[in-house]
Parts: C-alpha cells; sequence; structure tokens
C-alpha cells in the first residue's frame, strides 16, 4: 500500500509538473562586501619590456599586462624606445616587442641575467637583423629563414595545457606571423605549426641557470590569454596563480513562444512543425547530453517576442510551456534567469545600432525599461515562485549603459550579468570580474553549435587561463541557416556533444555550475590576491580573501606535488596542478 501511494503521489507531481524543491546551490553567492582584505604587498616578480612605436607590440603589452595581472603576477613595464636600458632586478622578463635595436647593447645584458639565474619569454618573434643574431642561440635557435610563414594550425607536442594533448586547432583568419625557426636538441618543443615543416611554436630553452621561453605565434588576441599564461607558467620552477574553475551552459530564448523562424530544415529531417520539434527532439536531446556529463542548464526566459517598446505591455498568457521546459530544467537542478521581456535589449534611443538590428527598437524611457523588467520578474515569480532569478542575460548581449545602471539599482536580486567575452560591434563585453555596483561579470566564451576553429581555441585558451568554460545556445540554432541549420540537428548535435566529450574528457574536474553559481566562483575568484613563497621541498600559498574556498593552478616543473596542507591537488596536465584550497593557507609539499 505505502509503495502504491509512493507511485501515486510521484505521477501526480509528475503530472502537475510545478512541484520541486529548490535546489541547494553548490556554490552560494556571497555579498561582494565581504571581501575586505587588502591585496598582498609584492616585489615586482616581472619586467614587461616593450616598444611604443611598434602597434604590434603595443597590442602584445596589453595582452601580456592583462594576463599576469589576473594570474596575481606583480609585474612592473618598461618602454624600451623610450628608456632601452634594462635594470637587472627581476626574476622574470618578458620581451614583448620584436626590435631588439630598440634595446641595443641592452639585450646582451638580458641574456647575461638569463644565464645567471633570470627567466625570459619572448612573446614576439623578433625582426632578424644583427641584435637578434647575436642572441637567437641563447634561444636556443639555430637557424631562422628570411621570410616568415603562415601559420595555419598549431599542433600540440606535448600535453602541457589543459585539452591540448592531441588536438590540432586550426588557426581562424592565419597571415604570414611568424618566423622560420630550426631549433637545437636541447629545446623542448611544446607547440608547432602545421605541414611537414612543423616549425617550432612554442619551446623553451634552458640557458645557463636560466630557462628561455619563446612564442611564435605572433597573434595578440583575447583568444589566447590562455597561451600566453601558460607560456609564463613555464618560466620557473613553480608557477602559481588563482582560477575559477566551473563550465556553464546557457539556454538562450528557453523558454520562450515558440521562436518565429523557418522551419524547412526541421520539416526536412522530421517532417514536424517547431513546436513538437522542440518538445520531442530537442529537449530530450539536450537533457540526454546534460544528464550525460552532470551539467545544469542556466535557462533564461522571454516572454513574448513582441516589438514593444513602451508601457503598457501586453504580457503573455499562455504559460503551458513556460511551465513545462522550466520546470523540466529545475527538476535537473538547472537554474531561470532573465532575458527580456521581449528581445529588445536594453537601450534607449541615444544607443545607435548602426545599420545592424533593424527589427529592434530602443525603449521609449528609463521607466519603460524598469517597467518591462518588472514585468518579466512578475510572470516568472508566478511560474516559478521559488526561484531567485539573479542571472541576467542581454538579448543579443546588447545592454546600454543605462540599462545596466537600472539593472544594478531597481533589480537587486540580479547577481551576474552574462554577456560575451569578445569585443563585438554592439556587444556587452566582459571579463571575469566583480564590477564596482556589486554584480558579477560572468562573460559567455563560446556559443552555438557550429563549434568553430576560432572557439575551440578560446575554449582551450580559456581552460588555462582561469579553468573556466562558458558556452550558450538556442532553440533555434536548428532553424536558423547562419547558424548551421542546414547541416541538420543531427550534425549539429553531434557537434555540440563532440565538444562536450572533448571538454570533460580534458577537464573531468571541472565544476558544473549554474550561473549563479558562476558568480559565486567569480567573486571568490576575483578578490583573491596570493603570495607565494617557495622553500626547499615545499611552496608555501598564502590567500588574501580567503572565504570558503579558492581554486589555484600551480605548475610544478621539477617533480611532483607529493601531499598537500590546507587544501588537495590533482593533476590537470603535465606539471599542472588544480588546487582547491580550505584553508588562507596551502602547503605543496614537493617530491
Ligand atoms: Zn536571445
Amino acid at each position: 500500500m505505502a509503495v502504491f501511494l509512493v507511485i501515486v503521489c510521484i505521477l501526480m507531481a509528475e503530472r502537475r509538473s510545478v512541484v520541486y524543491e529548490k535546489t541547494e546551490r553548490l556554490l552560494e553567492f556571497l555579498d561582494p562586501s565581504v571581501f575586505q582584505e587588502e591585496e598582498f604587498v609584492k616585489e615586482p616578480e616581472c619586467l614587461i619590456v616593450w616598444d611604443s612605436a611598434d602597434s604590434n607590440s603595443v597590442k602584445a603589452r596589453r595582452e601580456i599586462a592583462s594576463v599576469l595581472a589576473q594570474m596575481r603576477i606583480p609585474f612592473e613595464e618598461q618602454d624600451g624606445r623610450e628608456e632601452p636600458a634594462l635594470s637587472p632586478a627581476y626574476d622574470n622578463y618578458v620581451l614583448a616587442l620584436s626590435d631588439y635595436s630598440v634595446l641595443g647593447e641592452g639585450i646582451l645584458d638580458l641574456f647575461d641575467w638569463v644565464e645567471d639565474g633570470s627567466n625570459l619569454l619572448v612573446m614576439c618573434p623578433p625582426y632578424v637583423d644583427a641584435y637578434y643574431q647575436v642572441v637567437s642561440g641563447r634561444m636556443g635557435i639555430q637557424d631562422t629563414g628570411h621570410e616568415p610563414f603562415e601559420l595555419d594550425k598549431i599542433v600540440f607536442k606535448t600535453g602541457f595545457m589543459v585539452g591540448g594533448m592531441g588536438q590540432t586547432l586550426e588557426v581562424s583568419d592565419p597571415f604570414d606571423s611568424s618566423n622560420r625557426i630550426f631549433l637545437d636538441q636541447d629545446c623542448r618543443v611544446h607547440l608547432t605549426g602545421g605541414g611537414e615543416e612543423e616549425y617550432p611554436v612554442l619551446w623553451e630553452h634552458p640557458y645557463g641557470q636560466g630557462n628561455v621561453v619563446c612564442v611564435n605565434l605572433n597573434i595578440y588576441e583575447k583568444a589566447y590569454r590562455g597561451f600566453y599564461a601558460a607560456a609564463y607558467s613555464l618560466l620557473s620552477d613553480v608557477c602559481v596563480y588563482p582560477v575559477i574553475n566551473g563550465a556553464a551552459f546557457y539556454l538562450d530564448d528557453f523558454p520562450s513562444p515558440v521562436p518565429a523562424g523557418e522551419g524547412s530544415y526541421i520539416k526536412r529531417d522530421y517532417n514536424m512543425d517547431i513546436e513538437r520539434f522542440y518538445t520531442n527532439v530537442w529537449w530530450p536531446d539536450m537533457s540526454n547530453l546534460a544528464k550525460e556529463h552532470g551539467i545544469r542548464y542556466t535557462s533564461m526566459v522571454i516572454e513574448n517576442y513582441s516589438d514593444e517598446h513602451q508601457l503598457p505591455l501586453a504580457g503573455n498568457q499562455d504559460t503551458q510551456r513556460f511551465l513545462y521546459f522550466g520546470n523540466e530544467v529545475l527538476n535537473q537542478g538547472g537554474e531561470i534567469g532573465f532575458h527580456g521581456y521581449n528581445h529588445m535589449p536594453l537601450v534607449l534611443e541615444n544607443f545607435d545600432y548602426g545599420d545592424a538590428f533593424e527589427s529592434y527598437y530602443p525603449w521609449k524611457s528609463e521607466d519603460d525599461i524598469r517597467g518591462a523588467m518588472t514585468e518579466l520578474k512578475n510572470f516568472c515569480s508566478e511560474l516559478y515562485p521559488r526561484e531567485a532569478f539573479q542571472v541576467y542575460v542581454p538579448p543579443s548581449n546588447i545592454l546600454s549603459e543605462e540599462g545596466r545602471r537600472i539593472l544594478a539599482e531597481d533589480f537587486l536580486d540580479i547577481q551576474a550579468v552574462a554577456s560575451i567575452y569578445f569585443e563585438g560591434a554592439h556587444g556587452y563585453s566582459q571579463d571575469f570580474m566583480v564590477s564596482e555596483d556589486g554584480i558579477v561579470e560572468t562573460p559567455r566564451i563560446t556559443s552555438g553549435l557550429l563549434i568553430d576553429s576560432y572557439m575551440r581555441t578560446a575554449a582551450l585558451s580559456e581552460l588555462n587561463f582561469h579553468y573556466v568554460n562558458s558556452h550558450f545556445l538556442h532553440p533555434d540554432d536548428a532553424l536558423d541557416e547562419d547558424r548551421g541549420a542546414a547541416l541538420g540537428w543531427q550534425n549539429l548535435y553531434t557537434n555540440l556533444s563532440a565538444y562536450m566529450e572533448w571538454l570533460y574528457n580534458f577537464a573531468p574536474e571541472i565544476r558544473r555550475l549554474v550561473g549563479t553559481e558562476m558568480a559565486g566562483a567569480v567573486e571568490r575568484y576575483y578578490f583573491l590576491d596570493t603570495l607565494i613563497e617557495k622553500r626547499e621541498g615545499e611552496i608555501e600559498i598564502r590567500l588574501s580573501n580567503f572565504q570558503d574556498e579558492a581554486w589555484l593552478f600551480a605548475r610544478v616543473k621539477e617533480g611532483y606535488v607529493s601531499s598537500v596542507q590546507g587544501g588537495s591537488a590533482v593533476r590537470v596536465a603535465d606539471g599542472l596542478y588544480l588546487v582547491q584550497a580550505s584553508e588562507d593557507t596551502v602547503r605543496l609539499i614537493l617530491e
């Protein structure tokens, strides 16, 4: 009888489809005001040498400065063009310039210091001139061709980066970027180009007491930051830096009314209408993928697809789909967030779309934006009474200053804005950080179902820079020709599935997070500072602004981590450990 009653209850719960308990979050969001500790006072460890007269060097400097700042490596910068004389005071140097004549004889001094125990990251392919010829042997270079070559592939020769072992990445928009290098035998080559030549792209060369790491990529973009972080980490015996440790998948425009769109490929492959396709094919497939990999989706609601942009608003009375899909997501431990009352970005008439987004109308006033967000909030609160709605995803990743301010001031439940990592013409692009107004910026790095070479590069890069993955997709990707609809859902699904396989195969330890948990992970990462002390046989890591947990990468070049005090560690790539700190001081014991 009891068993029977249980079955009846389960069936009823399932029928009603609204009964669920609020899921405990894996990681609670903390009020940003709890992070009160100061950063450590640290001596600069590194000098970035750059050349203000060379636009390429300017870009290289911008990238490496951003990378080192986020790795919490204390550094200084020097414009070699203005001030060519270098100081021997640093452990590490980054040559973020190509023209060594700028430094004159100083380049020889630099290599003398390396011989005596400093380390050098050569970040830009050097010009092949007399100064270069004098020092190239000290980088492990035997010979250099006169013409550069077009680097169209990056081939991983070692497993020094997470997600790299055995992989080949296509370089999007390749150009004559890199030097034709022939190396000495004693170099350790981690990356090469493709083809028969396999010119070296990233290698290490011991020189005297020091170490030289050279990068022959010549690409200075956000999508490659993880490559430079990894290269820098190879310089000294030990390198430790904070990471986020999280993977999130966002379903934009879901739940939403069935979007308008060409259903011809769905008709072709499944002989059904869009609505039935979503219910019977798309969602079951997405749901299975989630189960397979332990993913909990963050699902972004659109109430309707009207072009209203002024109060009063019509709302949406047709809630059946919202209840069904929303509760499916919640029952799997997922999260519901705000995407929009409709798909009009939160911008006013002063916002310039240029020639793009012809169907978008700006909102008439700030009060209309407030009204639209309030309507969405009421709509969602009715449907999902236990949800807090802490994540906002801007429609088309567009968000104006005014819209952003209204979210922060009037919608206090919103803790995170999840827009986009890369710069675009109109997009609200972000870094992983906490803004002054307390909102956590949790950008999405990759998107869609096509997963092109640029996305694969960016995804791999970010695994190594922040140990993070953040991807969004839409149900209507399968309808949109630009997003690959002609390939058919089965092929698109196979793409996405292969991407997840790659991710969780190479990063099985990465935490599966929903949007609010990602915000919690980012704030703990963002406020953290590290003070590293290297002793015989151990590394002591002191953490400022430690609350309940912190995550770090530790690159250990000699030996291995045999035990950890104040935390734990797991190897995630050759010589690279993911360290979980459970106290504000962690000791890695080295063997
Ligand atoms: Zn959308």
